[in-house]
């Protein structure tokens, strides 16, 4: 039960009603959790939900991040890691260099490998099967979760098949689950200004329903803190419980605050404050209620802000991501990698149990 006496807003009382009883809160009643002052209150709800779903554990993973190019077409207002093929510092992995990496990396224990890279048209579909070969090659235990709706949109268009095949090719290759990226925001104005060619949030949800449809379990992200409304967030929320609905196929929720450094997009009103961060977290887990984790990733969020968010709804702070570029191109302060001992002592400060896993939060591992 939630402990009512911590809830001070009154329009907050009907929300826990309606969580207590395990019914969706509905889109009227949204502008309410994003716009209350009382954070003990919101917390209160947005825990009893996360302790509903997943008791007292908090899941991290022990992984590297893989940016196999920096190389892209779409060179998006919100992107600070993309470079077009003719700059001094564009780069390419080649498969031997990612082979080495996994290879070194699978040497210290991790469980995943975490994919994704620019729009670049000379690498087909054949470099990404053998990526994924040769990662399965060094150890098939190896979970790895590839690819942005917007890479996989890309790689039909540039080989010519239908996304569909594309799907099953990669996962005969090994890929177990998708990662999330390329939602940035649904609402079509929004989008048109931090990234107006990419996928619209239409071809997105597209994309993931058929993923979910060939048995592939996702993440969803949403980019936030940048030109965003309030209401935008909602709609991008209700938009994405509504494909859950329908396929089951999202594992976990993934609000990523913008980071704006060497970017050409200026938030709208600064940066958000703490309170919007943790406000944004707990709304979302009382109204994703039919998605089983919410995910605040320690790069992008700082580790105080996700130690305090795992009581305010959060169960996985995400994982060590060695080697991470994007986020930190664009200005992260955060160190792009930590160790697990490092994630387990965060989760412990919350006074929540560890439990080491990867997407598919599926298995022992560790
Ligand atoms: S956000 Fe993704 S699609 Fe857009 S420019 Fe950066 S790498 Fe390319």
């Amino acid at each position: 039960m939630i402990d009512r006496s911590l809830i001070a807003d009154p329009a907050l009382n009907f929300i826990a009603d309606l969580v207590e009883a395990g019914e969706p809160v509905g889109r009227d009643s949204a502008g309410k959790l994003f716009s209350t002052m009382d954070i003990i209150g919101l917390g209160a709800i947005a825990n009893h939900a996360r302790e509903s779903i997943n008791g007292n554990r908090a899941f991290y993973g022990v992984n590297i991040n893989l940016n196999y190019t920096n190389i892209c077409t779409l060179r998006c207002p919100l992107c600070a890691f993309s470079r077009d093929a003719c700059d001094s510092d564009a780069y390419t992995y080649t498969l031997d260099e990612i082979e080495r990496r996994v290879r070194e990396a699978s040497g210290s224990g991790i469980d995943e490998v975490h994919i994704v890279g620019g729009l670049n048209p000379d690498l087909k579909l054949e470099y990404f099967e053998e990526m994924i070969g040769r990662i399965k090659g060094v150890d098939p235990d190896i979970f790895v979760v590839a690819f942005t709706a917007a890479e996989y949109d890309f790689f039909s268009k540039v080989n010519g098949i239908p996304i569909e095949e594309v799907f099953s090719r990669l996962i005969d290759a090994g890929v177990g689950a998708l990662p999330g990226g390329g939602a940035e925001i649904f609402a079509p104005d929004k989008r048109r200004l931090i990234a107006p060619d990419k996928i619209s949030g239409d071809r997105w949800l597209e994309v993931m329903r058929t993923a979910h449809s060939l048995g592939l379990k996702t993440n969803a992200t949403l980019l936030y803190n940048h030109v965003e409304e309030t209401e935008d967030i909602i709609d991008h929320i209700i938009r994405l419980r509504s494909l859950q609905d329908e396929t089951g196929g999202f594992k976990s929720f993934v609000p990523l605050p913008f980071h704006e450094e060497n970017t050409r997009v200026k938030p709208a009103r600064g940066p958000r404050a703490g309170f919007d961060d943790i406000r944004l977290f707990a709304s979302a887990r009382i109204l994703l209620n039919n998605i089983p984790h919410i995910k605040a990733l320690w790069m992008y969020l700082g580790e105080k802000m996700a130690e305090v968010l795992l009581r305010f709804g959060v169960d996985d702070i995400g994982a060590t991501y060695a080697n991470e570029k994007v986020v930190h191109s664009a200005g992260a302060s955060t160190p792009d990698y930590g160790t697990e001992e490092f994630l387990l002592r965060l989760i412990k400060n919350a006074g929540r149990d560890p439990v080491r896993t990867a997407a598919d939060y599926g298995g022992k591992r560790g």
